[in-house]
C-alpha cells in the first residue's frame, strides 16, 4: 500500500491529505496544533460530501478515503515508512527547515520530502538535509481538490529520478504537473503576484475603482476573479510575503510591494480570513468593496 505523510494541516494541507487518501493511498497527516487536525478532518469530510452530492465520487469510496488519514502530533511516527513527504507547514522559513532537518534524521534514505512553499527557495530547504537530490518543491493549488496544477519545482541539486518519481504521481492524483527551476517565486507567483500588486497600485493611484479594476480583469482577459479579489482570497499578508520575496531575490524596484498594501496588511485587513481585504466578508461571503479612505 502506498504510504505518505502531510505535515501542516491548514488550508493546504487538508487539501494534499484529501487527494492523496481520494486517489488509494494511506496519508498520516501531522500538525503541532491538535484542533487543527480535528478542523482539518471535519473540512475533509464536508469536501468529499460535496463531490458525492456532485456525483464525482462514491459515498463508499469517500468513507475509504477518510478511513485512509490517521492524524499525528509527533512527527517520528507520522513519517514512518513514507515513500513521501508533502510538507505544508506555515510559510516560515525556521519552521521548514527545522522540519527538514528532522525528516532528513528520521525519514528512510528513500524517501522522497517535498515542500508545499510559495517562495522560500527549495535550494535552502535542501541544504537542511544530507539528500538535496531527494528534495523538491510541489506547489498544490488552492483549493487542492479542486485545481488541476501541481508546480513541480527542481532544486539545483534535485535529481532526475526524484523529479520523475513526484510528476508520475502527481499525474496518478490526477493533477496536471509543470515543472520549472527554483528562482524567486517560481512561475506562477513571478507571475501572479505582479499583477495584483500593479492592481493595487491602479486602485492606489485612483486610475479605477475596486469593482471597476475587478470587472476589467474579469470581463477583458476571462479571468474567473479579479486580482484585487484572488488578493483577498489567498491573503493580503500571503500577498505581500510573497512580493519581499521578489524584490529581496530579484532586486528591481518593480516588485516592490505597494504602500497600499503594506498600510492594509499593518492595519489587520488581511482579505477572506480577517472579514475584510478589499471586500467585505463580515457577513461570510463577498460583499461590497470596501473603498480605502484616502481615495
Ligand atoms: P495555514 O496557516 O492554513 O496552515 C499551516 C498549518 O501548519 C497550521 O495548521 C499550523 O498549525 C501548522 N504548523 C505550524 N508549524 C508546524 C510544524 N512545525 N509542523 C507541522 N505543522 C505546523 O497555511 P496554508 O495556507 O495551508 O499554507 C501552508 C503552506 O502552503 C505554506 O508554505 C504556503 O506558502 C503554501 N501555499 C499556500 C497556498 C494558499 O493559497 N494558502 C497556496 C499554495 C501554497
Amino acid at each position: 500500500m502506498k504510504h505518505c505523510s502531510v505535515l501542516g494541516a491548514g488550508t493546504m494541507g487538508n487539501g494534499i491529505a484529501h487527494v492523496f487518501a481520494t486517489s488509494g493511498w494511506n496519508v498520516s497527516l501531522f500538525d503541532i496544533s491538535a484542533p487543527a487536525l480535528e478542523r482539518a478532518l471535519a473540512t475533509i469530510s464536508k469536501n468529499l460530501d460535496r463531490q458525492v452530492a456532485k456525483g464525482l465520487l462514491t459515498a463508499e469510496d469517500a468513507s475509504a478515503a477518510v478511513a485512509r488519514i490517521s492524524t499525528h502530533t509527533e512527527l517520528a511516527p507520522a513519517v514512518a515508512g513514507s515513500a513521501l513527504v508533502v510538507e505544508a507547514a506555515t510559510e516560515n522559513v525556521d519552521i521548514k527547515l527545522k522540519l527538514f532537518t528532522q525528516l532528513d534524521e528520521l525519514c528512510a534514505p528513500e524517501t522522497i520530502l517535498a515542500s508545499n512553499t510559495s517562495s522560500i527557495a527549495i535550494g535552502r530547504i535542501a541544504a537542511a538535509t544530507k539528500r538535496p537530490d531527494k528534495v523538491i518543491g510541489m506547489h498544490f493549488m488552492n483549493p487542492v481538490p479542486v485545481m488541476k496544477l501541481v508546480e513541480i519545482i527542481r532544486g539545483y541539486k534535485t535529481s532526475d529520478a526524484t523529479a520523475a518519481a513526484v510528476v508520475a504521481m502527481s499525474t496518478e492524483l490526477g493533477k496536471i504537473p509543470v515543472e520549472c527551476n527554483d528562482f524567486p517565486g517560481f512561475v506562477a507567483n513571478r507571475i501572479l503576484m505582479p499583477m495584483i500588486n500593479e492592481a493595487i497600485e491602479t486602485l492606489q493611484t485612483g486610475v479605477g475603482s475596486v469593482e471597476a479594476i475587478d470587472s476589467i480583469m474579469k470581463l477583458g482577459m476571462a479571468h474567473p476573479m479579479g486580482p484585487l479579489q484572488l488578493a483577498d482570497f489567498i491573503g493580503l499578508d500571503v500577498c505581500l510575503s510573497i512580493l519581499r520575496v521578489l524584490h529581496e531575490g530579484l532586486g528591481q524596484p518593480k516588485y516592490a510591494p505597494n504602500p497600499l498594501l503594506v498600510a492594509m496588511v499593518t492595519a489587520g485587513d488581511l482579505g477572506v480570513k480577517s472579514g475584510r481585504g478589499f471586500y467585505d466578508y463580515a457577513n461570510g461571503t463577498k460583499d461590497a468593496p470596501v473603498a480605502p479612505n484616502f481615495l
